[in-house]
C-alpha cells in the first residue's frame, strides 16, 4: 500500500551540518552523554528539523527525534579517543561522514562554535536568506566542510543577478576589461571582442562568518573564469583566490 510505504520510508542520512551540530552538543558532554528526554537533545533536534524544512529534504515523522539524535551522539563514541582509548569502541554503525566531521572540528572548538552559529543563524525560521536552491549543482562542485546550509547561502549570494552586474560595471569601469583574478583570463580576448560579459563571480567571505540579511559588499566579489571558480570549489575545503593563483602559476609551465 501506497500509504505505508510512506509511513516507512526511511530518512536522509544525516547531512554534514547535522553532524556538525551534533559534534557540538556531543562534546560538551563527552564525560557523560544526555538521555533523549535533556532539554540540550529536544533542542537540537528541534535545530534539526529546522535545518531539514530550509534545505527542503523529505522528512518522516521522526525525523530527527531525540531518539535519533540520541542515537547519533552515541554514533560519535567510536570516534572519541578519550573514550576508545580504554578499549571501547562505541556503536559500530554510522556514516562516514561523522569521521571527517570528527576528524575537521574535534579539536577546533571556536570554529566549531562559529560554523555552529552560522547554521542556526541561517535556518531561523524568517531569515532572509533563501537558501533552498533547486538548481542541481554542476558536476565537480563540493560541498564545503561547513555542510549544505552556508554552502548553498554562498552559492546564492555569488549568483545575484543584482550583485554580479554591479561587480562586472565595477570592474569594466575600473579596468576597462573583465579578467580572471587569479590566471587572468579574458573572454573577449581569447574569444573575440563579440564575446563579452562572460566571467565568473565568487563570494569570498568564510562561510561561518555569513549571516542572514547580511550586505554583500563588492569587495567580497572576485572575478574568475570558469576554470578557476571550478577550481576553488572542487574539495571539501575550498581553495583561496590566492591558492588557486599560486597553482595556477607553478603549474601552467
Ligand atoms: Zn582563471
Ligand atoms: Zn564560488
Amino acid at each position: 500500500m501506497p500509504s505505508s510505504i510512506t509511513s516507512n520510508q526511511s530518512n536522509p542520512p544525516w547531512s554534514r551540518d547535522e553532524l556538525v551540530l551534533a559534534l557540538d552538543l556531543y562534546l560538551r558532554h563527552r564525560d557523560g552523554l544526555p538521555g533523549k528526554n535533556h532539554p540540550e537533545v529536544q533542542a537540537l533536534s528541534q535545530s534539526l528539523n529546522l535545518i531539514g524544512n530550509a534545505t527542503a529534504v523529505s522528512k518522516n515523522q521522526s525525523f530527527r527525534n531525540t531518539n535519533g539524535v540520541y542515537m547519533k551522539l552515541n554514533n560519535f563514541r567510536r570516534w572519541d579517543p578519550s573514550y576508545t582509548h580504554s578499549g571501547r569502541t562505541g556503536l559500530a554503525k554510522g556514516n562516514k561522514d561523522e569521521e571527517l566531521v570528527w576528524l575537521e572540528f574535534a579539536n577546533n572548538p571556536k570554529r566549531l562554535a562559529e560554523v555552529v552559529a552560522a547554521i542556526n543563524a541561517n535556518v531561523e525560521p524568517g531569515t532572509t536568506t533563501a537558501i533552498n536552491l533547486n538548481e542541481e549543482e554542476e558536476p565537480g562542485f563540493f560541498e564545503a566542510e561547513e555542510g549544505k546550509v552556508l554552502t548553498r547561502v554562498h552559492r546564492v549570494r555569488e549568483r545575484d543577478k543584482k550583485l554580479v552586474k554591479h561587480k562586472k560595471d565595477e570592474a569594466l569601469k575600473k579596468h576597462g576589461e573583465l579578467k580572471c583574478e587569479a590566471c587572468d583570463f579574458n573572454f573577449s580576448k581569447t574569444y573575440g571582442a563579440d564575446v563579452e560579459g562572460i566571467i565568473d563571480i565568487h563570494h569570498t567571505k568564510p562561510l561561518h562568518t555569513l549571516q542572514p540579511g547580511d550586505k554583500t559588499k563588492l569587495t567580497d566579489l572576485v572575478l574568475l573564469c570558469a576554470n578557476c571558480h571550478r577550481v576553488v570549489h572542487s574539495r571539501r575545503k575550498w581553495l583561496s583566490v590566492a591558492e588557486v593563483k599560486a597553482r595556477y602559476q607553478t603549474n601552467r609551465e
